[in-house]
């Protein structure tokens, strides 16, 4: 770890993936449109409309996986790096973007059941905890929250509550975060692909077409890794990594979905967060942006870190290799190729406020505290009923050498209290037996043992109470070799090893081709010599070729985004036309149908909350326990008078229910 920076600039890591043909493709005769370079990290596109002689057009990646990559090629190559920063406290995420059923699911998750084809997000887990178990001098705690943004609103996957609709707040020191998301601590990989699984069942459960579900919502897996460790300081410090896993929805243009019923107003929707995505990225890259649009749409909020700020990325392109997906092909690789060009700044999260690894530790020394306390005690006392028993004669039987671990802590208390127990039960015998007492005399020392013995049973239940407690929290607490144990042998551990260097070396030749490609285009001009006029002539126009293939080439791409510019506008026009029109019904509606001065109150009552996105009413008669609440509201509520009404509409129209 020493001498690795702990900050800097890096760039998004964009890499392309291409599934194979289907069995439908297949059957169904498309053509391969797609020619993968994996050694120069190139995607080629091929335009089954084409003009003949038109070329088929290039686009460079950090690498390319073709339909003959394994699901551990991607991962060594690509992600394992990034898991490892994880581990050293970056924040790191993986995106999946593509056309719905070009393998983005499969990429993230993959098979289950079938070790070949298991995704990012299992084979992570087995990394971070393999890492984890050989750690030395570290202690670790792992978290996992699984969440869904559908229809811009926040899903909490592992909550019991699943109407329950999340926020998204802001913190100064941390950041965007959820309100009130759960999330499980993890101690194994068996507890965190529970915790995966339960995540997924409960996705597919709310849906009744799981396919439609998943190709419009984002599925985010969230990772948090803290791990402490005294530094060279001496004191100890904590990182804290977090890992977004992010699933997209299907990249694919809406209109092709239908627009019947109910759909467009769901679809535009889904459109929001990743069309925000797209103009986040645009904005990040144009360079004369001031602003960044990261409050248009929960994703982009959500992971404002991952673009252009604290986080190492990668996001996964993800294609299907076919004719009849050209367009979405050509699509999805000009948003990655745009990716490409974002900076990042990640930076070792060091100390930060407010970590659970600091609460678990704080905890877990009060706990013990106490314990001790109650052990003590139970020394001392059992230190003085010997002595009187020795005096009665009778031999000490207890070792001497008391244990300090808790465990013999645990079984001192254990000793002394069941002692105690004993000595009461001989002591009410005997009372029992006395018949020198008088009766009620009699009764009242048999009570007073009795609840003698009752306060004992609850010292001891209270005390089991905590140190169920103590030993629960500490098992969280994961120390390499101790609480958690590397189970690989050394010959696994040497083929772990020679994967990863090949996978470094492989990405260490691609990169060193790129950069000869991109210079020997550059020095061409430089080396060039000529012997005689008639070769600075062929030279000179082999050059003009190429180069005019070039500008041919970047034409193309000008028109075909011009073409793609105008579609869109006509997208945004049909929207607007559709939404003007349902406007006027409702403002119909509301002319003819509601008496004016019920509009006018309800118009009066009605403010908007920018941080829900909502209309909401006023309550018609402030209450005293909801002062807060009020105080929240924007006071100008008058300021939004005029337009209110107009707005109000406008809710009214596109379908928002304004809470009561
Ligand atoms: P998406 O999540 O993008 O909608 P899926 O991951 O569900 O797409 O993939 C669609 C289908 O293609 C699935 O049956 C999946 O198993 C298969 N598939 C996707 N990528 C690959 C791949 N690289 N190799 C083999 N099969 C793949
Ligand atoms: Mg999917």
């Amino acid at each position: 770890m020493a001498g690795k920076p702990r900050s800097g600039c890096e760039a998004l890591r964009v890499v392309a993936r291409c599934r194979p043909m289907s069995r439908r493709e297949e059957a169904a005769g498309y053509e391969r449109v797609l020619e993968l370079d994996v050694k120069l990290g190139q995607v080629s596109i091929r335009n089954p409309r084409a003009a003949p002689g038109e070329m088929p057009k290039t686009f460079t990646f950090d690498a390319v996986y073709d339909a003959s990559s394994k699901q551990t090629d991607l991962y060594d190559e690509t992600v394992r790096p990034l898991i490892d920063s994880v581990l050293q406290g970056f924040n790191g995420t993986i995106f999946a973007y593509g056309q719905t059923g070009t393998g983005k699911t499969y990429t993230m998750q993959g098979a289950w059941g079938d070790p070949e084809k298991r995704g990012i997000i299992p084979i992570s887990f087995e990394h971070i905890f393999t890492h984890i178990s050989r750690s030395q001098n570290q202690q670790y705690l792992v978290r996992a929250s699984y969440l869904e943004i559908y229809q811009e609103e926040i899903r909490d996957l592992l909550a019991k509550d699943q109407n329950k609709k999340l926020e998204l707040k802001e913190n100064p020191e941390t950041g965007v975060y959820i309100k009130d998301l759960s999330s499980f601590v993890t101690k194994n990989v068996k507890e965190i692909e529970h915790v995966m699984n339960l995540g997924s069942q409960t996705r597919s459960v709310g849906s009744t077409n799981m396919n439609e579900h998943s190709s419009r919502s984002h599925a985010i897996f969230l990772i948090t890794i803290e791990c402490s460790e005294t530094g060279p300081d001496g004191e100890e410090h904590i990182r804290v990594g977090k890992l977004n896993l992010v699933d997209l929805a299907g990249s694919e243009r809406q209109s092709k979905m239908g627009t019947h019923g109910e759909r467009p107003k769901e679809a535009s929707k889904i459109n929001l967060s990743l069309s925000a995505l797209g103009n986040v990225i645009s904005a990040l890259v144009d360079g004369k942006s001031t602003h960044i649009p990261y409050r248009d749409s929960k994703l982009t909020r959500l992971l404002q870190d991952s673009l252009g700020g604290n986080a190492k990325t990668i996001m996964v392109a993800t294609l299907g290799p076919a004719s009849h997906s050209y367009d979405e092909s050509l699509s999805t690789l000009r948003f990655a190729n745009r990716a490409k060009n974002i900076k990042n700044k990640p930076r070792v999260n060091e100390d930060p406020k407010d970590t659970l690894l600091r609460e678990f530790q704080e905890e877990i020394v009060r706990l013990k505290a106490q314990l001790e306390k109650r052990g003590m005690l139970g020394k001392k006392r059992r230190r003085s009923s010997r002595r009187k028993k020795t005096v009665d004669g009778e031999s000490a039987t207890e070792n001497e050498g008391e244990d300090d671990n808790e465990d013999g802590l645990e079984k001192n208390m254990e000793n002394y209290l069941k002692e105690q127990k004993e000595r009461l039960e001989e002591e009410k015998a005997a009372i029992q037996d006395d018949h020198s007492l008088v009766s009620e005399e009699k009764q009242k020392l048999l009570q007073e043992k009795e609840k003698m013995i009752e306060d004992l049973r609850k010292e001891q239940e209270a005390t089991e109470l905590l140190a169920t407690k103590y030993k629960a929290m500490e098992s969280k607490l994961l120390i390499g070799g101790r609480t958690i144990v590397d189970h690989t042998n050394e010959q696994q551990k040497m083929l772990e090893l020679k994967r990863q260097e090949i996978a470094e070396q492989k990405r260490r030749e691609r990169e060193m081709q790129q950069e000869m490609l991109l210079r020997d285009e550059e020095t061409m001009e430089l080396r060039e010599t000529y012997t005689s006029l008639q070769q600075e002539v062929e030279i000179k126009t082999k050059k003009l070729k190429k180069l005019y293939a070039k500008l041919q080439a970047v034409k193309a791409e000008i028109q075909d985004q011009h073409d793609e510019y105008i579609r869109v506008r006509q997208d945004l026009e049909e929207a607007q036309n559709e939404q003007t029109r349902e406007l006027k019904l409702k403002y119909l509606i509301i002319e003819n149908f509601i008496p004016p001065e019920e509009k006018n109150k309800i118009m009066n009552r009605l403010y908007f909350d920018g941080d829900e996105d909502q209309w909401k009413f006023q309550p018609l008669v402030p209450t005293g326990g909801n002062s807060s609440q009020m105080k929240r509201r924007p006071t100008s509520a008058v300021g939004y008078k005029r337009p209110i009404s107009q707005f109000a509409r406008v809710a009214m129209a596109m379908g928002s229910h304004p809470r009561y």
